[in-house]
């Protein structure tokens, strides 16, 4: 892409309104735009990322036998009813609306009864199972605090798979299948290094659910952290006979902010039981299934991900959520000579598959740069009349600011 073809600027200061770095720094390099707290649009830059880190989600899920669906935001309350949610006393985040007949709808904020209902339509005997159905889907939530930019959005997308099993033992394989997948998930993304498998509440039906900590001081959790282990525990969880069934020791556990970028969980059979969602077994006795829920955030990843991928300059995307491989810019583009060269190049690199942002503009090698580096793409290829003396490019990575010149013919 032609960067005179972009409509987004980037921009020297972020609005005084936003406290948050990812959100500052996305917005500055034209990524996103804040609409109101909690509410932000994903500009072209900013849906590429977002639609990378999608992919590589999506693909992971296909990889353990999920099958897409996309679900309606609306929700009907009597559904809402027959698992007791639908009163803002049980739910606090509820964002509710009306038909003209006064007719109340939720917004969705999770997907648990409505998945239920469905699969109850199809879902007859054993041999119907197991099953595994996600979807990437906006959800609302009357959060009270939005002050983390898209960490924490008031309307924000999620990946939300729900498991369909027989009985406790083959829900636990599809759930350790589903953490192992979250694992690679996180390190295809980028923040691997950072993510905790984090021990925490666990509800009615296990003793313990696990969340995906990122740790950054941005966070709004508080984890321990056994970094030999790679394991954590959530504050809320932590006590004596927790540390001794994990096999912990508490002088062994750091405290660390994190964000929480996946949750994994056992429903049991909460929502089989109440909307009815059953199967007949061998010997035809009928049965509640037996439910999981995983989530994982793609908007709040990405602002993690901005997080902690950043410097002083500004973002430095991992090159499997990037929005682009390479950053082509040429410098004095009124010189033909440089001109033709760079657009060769550009239509060369576009030919083998290499995703370009072209800085074609015609404006300052300071303001080039600085763009540059703030956009964050991971390769920085500069062409110029000096380096066209030894038919080169200078190439930069932007993660460790390392230059080296390159021949063209060898790109
Ligand atoms: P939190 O504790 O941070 O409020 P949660 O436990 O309510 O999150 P879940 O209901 O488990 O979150 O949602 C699944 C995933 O969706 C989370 O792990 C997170 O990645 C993402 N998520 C949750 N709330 C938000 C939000 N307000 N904005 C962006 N992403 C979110
Ligand atoms: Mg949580």
């Amino acid at each position: 892409m032609k960067q005179s073809h972009l409509f987004t600027k980037t921009r020297r200061e972020a609005p005084k309104d936003e406290v948050s770095k990812n959100a500052q720094l996305l917005i500055r390099a034209g990524y996103i735009h804040k609409e109101m707290a909690g509410a932000y649009d994903f500009l072209p830059l900013g849906l590429r990322v977002l639609n990378k880190i999608v992919g590589i989600i999506r693909e992971e899920m296909l990889k353990i036998g999920g099958e897409e669906v996309y679900m309606t935001a609306l929700q009907d309350r009597a559904k809402w009813e027959m698992t007791d949610r639908w009163d803002v006393k049980k739910v606090d985040i509820w964002f509710k609306t009306k038909l003209q007949n006064d007719t109340e709808l939720g917004l969705g904020f999770t997907h648990e009864e409505p998945i239920t209902s469905i699969l109850k339509d199809h879902i007859r005997s054993y041999k119907d199972l197991p099953r595994a159905v996600f979807q990437f889907q906006n959800k609302f939530r009357n959060e009270t605090r939005a002050k983390s930019g898209i960490l924490r959005g008031r309307e924000f997308l999620m990946k939300d798979l729900y498991s369909f099993n027989i009985d406790e033992k083959t829900h636990e394989e599809y759930y350790e299948a589903a953490k192992m997948a979250y694992k690679i998930i996180y390190d295809r993304l980028g923040i691997g290094g950072d993510t905790y498998v984090t021990f925490a509440l666990g509800g009615t039906f296990s003793k313990y659910s696990h969340e995906f900590q990122t740790l950054c001081e941005a966070g709004e959790d508080v984890i321990y952290v056994d970094e030999a282990k790679k394991l954590a525990v959530k504050k809320e969880v932590l006590n004596d006979e927790v540390l001794k069934d994990l096999g912990l020791k508490r002088e062994d556990l750091k405290e660390r902010k994190a964000i929480e970028v996946g949750n994994i969980f056992n429903l049991g059979t909460k929502f089989s039981s109440a909307l009815g969602l059953n199967y007949k077994d061998e010997k035809g006795e009928s049965k509640p299934v037996i439910m999981g829920c995983y989530g994982i955030g793609p908007s709040r990843v990405m602002g993690t991900i901005a997080e902690v991928w950043s410097d002083e300059k500004g973002l430095v995307w991992p090159e499997s959520v990037a929005p682009f491989g390479v950053h082509l810019i040429v410098l004095n583009s009124a010189d033909s000579k440089v001109k033709d060269a760079a657009d060769l190049l550009y239509r060369s690199l576009t030919s083998k598959g290499v995703e370009v942002l072209y800085d074609d503009r015609d404006c300052s090698a300071g303001e080039k740069f600085g763009d540059a580096d703030l956009i964050g793409i991971p390769w920085r290829y500069v062409i110029s009349e000096k380096t066209l003396a030894s038919d080169s490019v200078e190439v930069k990575d932007r993660k460790t600011g390392t230059v080296t010149m390159k021949k063209i013919s060898s790109l």
